[in-house]
């Protein structure tokens, strides 16, 4: 049967599936072996050693491309260690393109190697298109996009960044974790590669961190995997498996959280102590028109502003019981994160101001649980605070 055709739900689900030939096993088995025989001398088999390649981590591999329409993926043992295999491919004197307001462990990746002298980043408000096409000039060799953006769900138009980028000869690389394939496809709007954290919505259970990094083109997979091999960064036999897990049931759970995530923005705006809410389903998101032409759907992230700062965060995350203060996102539990303490606290007070995230600032991801029991934690939150 040919299977090049087939829908990404259908590829989620059941890529790899049934096509054991030792035991006739449904679900593809697991292959934790280090190393693998050569049948003789001078002759390998298709497997060698489990740093370079392995089964497992391949069918995931496979997977991953095959969802974001890509022509072969890296994976990686987080998903820092995908942004930086990108990273690695870049020499001294050229220069990178990021968003003011990307993801603060990634902020501070460039911030650190920059400072070591590997390549010199520009950071730039990537909605203002003659700021990325004057930071592109003199050549650029990559952006990085992040959009929706972390925390604030900033949208960004991808096909517009990418044609600045092109033109100065810059490729284009697009962090899609917040999305997942399921909701965006980057590389259908000209990106050349994407990065996720596989550790959010792809694995989805809070139970691995990994990474990924999918090229557009052929010719751009082979250099990733020569240096994911040669810096061993490449992922877990044991992660990939329960990554691979994961992504069956990727459309089921995001479209899920999302619909919750919609129901909840809309409670939040109603809110007297909430300044504002940053979700792209709501019309009054600057990105909505963008993100309802861009993205296949709104996603399961949002943040909002509580009036009254820090010390209303504090009353009010001592005061959740149901959702969970904690950094991370993507999983079937609801978490709650104070970006300015947490997940960006590395950026730096300036920088942190520089991309408009203030001290009252909390980042949602919403789960699985039900809508009704997600609203009355929130609400007796409000209501204690
Ligand atoms: N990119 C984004 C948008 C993230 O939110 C994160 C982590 O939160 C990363 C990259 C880094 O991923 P990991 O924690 O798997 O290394």
């Amino acid at each position: 049967m040919d299977t090049s055709s087939r829908d990404e739900r259908t590829i989620a689900a059941v890529n790899g599936i049934a096509t054991d030939s030792a035991f006739g096993a449904v679900t593809p088995p697991i292959y934790l072996s280090s190393n693998y025989a050569f049948p003789a001398l001078e002759k390998p088999g298709a497997f060698e050693y489990s740093r370079t390649s392995n089964p497992t981590r391949s069918l995931l591999s496979e997977t991953l491309a095959l969802l974001e329409g890509g022509a072969g993926a890296v994976v990686t043992s987080s998903g820092m260690a995908a942004v930086n295999l990108l990273l690695d491919q870049l020499n001294p004197g050229q220069r990178i393109v990021a968003p003011h307001d990307c993801y603060g462990g990634v902020y501070r990746l460039l911030v650190s190697r920059q400072a070591k002298g590997h390549f010199d980043v520009q950071f730039v408000d990537q909605s203002d298109f003659a700021s990325v096409a004057a930071a592109c000039s003199p050549a650029a060799a990559l952006v990085l996009i992040e959009t929706p953006s972390n925390p604030l769900m900033r949208v960004t138009d991808i096909r517009a960044i990418a044609d600045i980028a092109h033109a100065a000869g810059a490729k284009v690389a697009v962090d899609n974790t917040f999305l997942s394939p399921a909701l965006q496809r980057p590389i259908a709007h000209r990106a050349d590669f994407v990065v996720h954290s596989t550790t959010k919505y792809l694995n989805g259970h809070s139970d691995v961190v990994g990474g990924v990094v999918v090229a557009a083109k052929a010719v751009d997979v082979e250099p990733l995997r020569d240096w994911a091999n040669l810096t061993g960064v490449t992922g877990s036999p044991f992660d990939s498996y329960l990554t691979l897990r994961g992504i069956r049931s990727l459309f089921a759970r995001i479209e899920r959280q999302q619909i919750t995530a919609m129901a909840l923005a809309e409670f939040l705006e109603g809110q007297p102590q909430v300044r504002a809410v940053h979700y792209p389903g709501l019309c009054s998101h600057s990105g909505h028109g963008l993100a309802r032409k861009q993205q296949l759907g709104f996603g399961a992230m949002l943040s909002f502003e509580l009036q009254g700062g820090l010390e209303a965060v504090r009353r009010f995350v001592s005061n959740i019981k149901l959702i969970t203060l904690a950094e991370s996102l993507g999983g079937v539990e609801s978490l709650i994160a104070h970006p300015a303490t947490m997940t960006h606290a590395s950026m730096g007070a300036d920088a942190r101001r520089a991309a408009g995230i203030g001290e009252g600032l909390l980042r949602m991801s919403v789960g699985l649980e039900g809508e009704r029991d997600l609203k009355a934690d929130l609400a007796q939150a409000f209501a204690s605070t």
